[in-house]
């Protein structure tokens, strides 16, 4: 059984001009030890789906259907209550999206670790002091700085600290949402380095996201690649950059410079990304697809197996052609 299950999630936004549709028929799995990467273009759904997931949404966000299961339980079945107190931070803990700034900037950075220690298990402040300063270790800040205010440790020991504070009630699942935006590249290098130790060393299952695809084949074995709220592509990270089948996967591949391959001028996707208030009938990619034929702007298309642990959408795979 996996680890995480996410199946035909739908979750909706509401606006003074109708209900966005942020997430429609999302499904994604995790098996434990395994990272899933989230790729696609901002607005694409993919934090959207993971504040579902953490029960993090703000109050115009409402889930329409779908399960999440998570370690055997269907999470949307839990009452708030019974998801802060059982699963927030003790299963499933997070690293946010300029995460490093949400650091208190008056409180040691050691103490600020203790605290969500302390906040979530009954533990004594001494044992708690033990382990941030071995998070501290463990994230290669060293437990010397426990003392350090925020001011006083750079762009990547913040971020690190925040990896150290997502990882102090020991959960099976870590979500980081661009965790190295706001990062230099050398200092993004070093924190993807500790992601990637964290992962061999604690077993730990990670969920990224991304618009990074470099990032995403650094770090993880799957990837997804969402557009306009669905996922459109997803599977094994080797079989979906080697064998890439959904022209938005390809587009969005093409878009990065290579550093090692022949010098190219770099790919654009033309157009926009739709508006989710009112998305294109059929397959949503079909205004900038060079590919669209006319069952494209009729009808969706069903997401299919294309290999061992390889799907897409897309009628041009295994589908009906015109
Ligand atoms: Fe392009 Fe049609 Fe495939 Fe959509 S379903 S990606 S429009 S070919």
């Amino acid at each position: 059984m996996p680890l995480l299950s996410i199946e035909n999630l739908k979750m909706y936004f509401y606006t003074l001009r109708g209900w966005v549709r942020a997430v429609d028929d999302v499904s994604l799995s995790l098996e434990k030890g395994d990272s899933l990467g989230i790729a696609g273009e901002s607005g694409c759904g993919k934090t959207s789906a993971i504040l579902t997931l953490l029960r993090l949404l703000p109050r115009n966000g409402k889930v329409f259907g779908g399960k999440i299961n998570f370690a055997g339980k269907d999470l949307l079945k839990l009452s708030d209550r019974e998801f802060s107190k059982e699963i927030r931070w003790k299963k499933i803990s997070t690293v946010f999206q300029g995460a490093m700034n949400s650091l208190h900037p008056t409180i040691k950075v050691g103490d600020q670790i203790v605290e969500s220690i302390t906040i979530h298990e009954s533990v004594s402040k001494e044992e708690a002091v033990k382990r941030a300063g071995k998070l501290l270790d463990l994230v290669g800040i060293g437990a010397s700085r426990f003392d350090r205010y925020p001011h006083e440790l750079s762009g990547g020991m913040k971020q690190r600290t925040m990896i150290a504070m997502s990882l102090a009630c020991n959960p099976e699942l870590v979500v980081l949402d661009e965790p190295t935006t706001a990062l230099d590249v050398i200092i993004a290098a070093q924190v993807l380095k500790v992601i990637k130790e964290l992962q061999q060393k604690l077993n730990l299952s990670t969920l990224l996201i991304s618009h990074d695809l470099s990032m995403i084949a650094e770090t993880c074995n799957k990837i997804a690649i969402m557009y306009a709220g669905k996922v459109v592509e997803q599977g094994d990270i080797v079989s979906v950059f080697k064998e890439t089948l959904h022209p938005y996967t390809q587009k969005l591949i093409a878009a990065f410079p290579s550093v090692l391959g022949r010098k190219t001028e770099l790919s654009s996707i033309h157009g926009f990304p739709p508006d989710l208030l009112t998305p294109p009938p059929g397959c949503r990619f079909h205004p900038r697809c060079d590919y669209a034929m006319e069952i494209c702007r009729k009808e969706e298309p069903p997401v299919i197996s294309a290999g061992k642990d390889h799907y897409v959408a897309c009628w041009l795979v295994g589908g009906r052609k015109e």
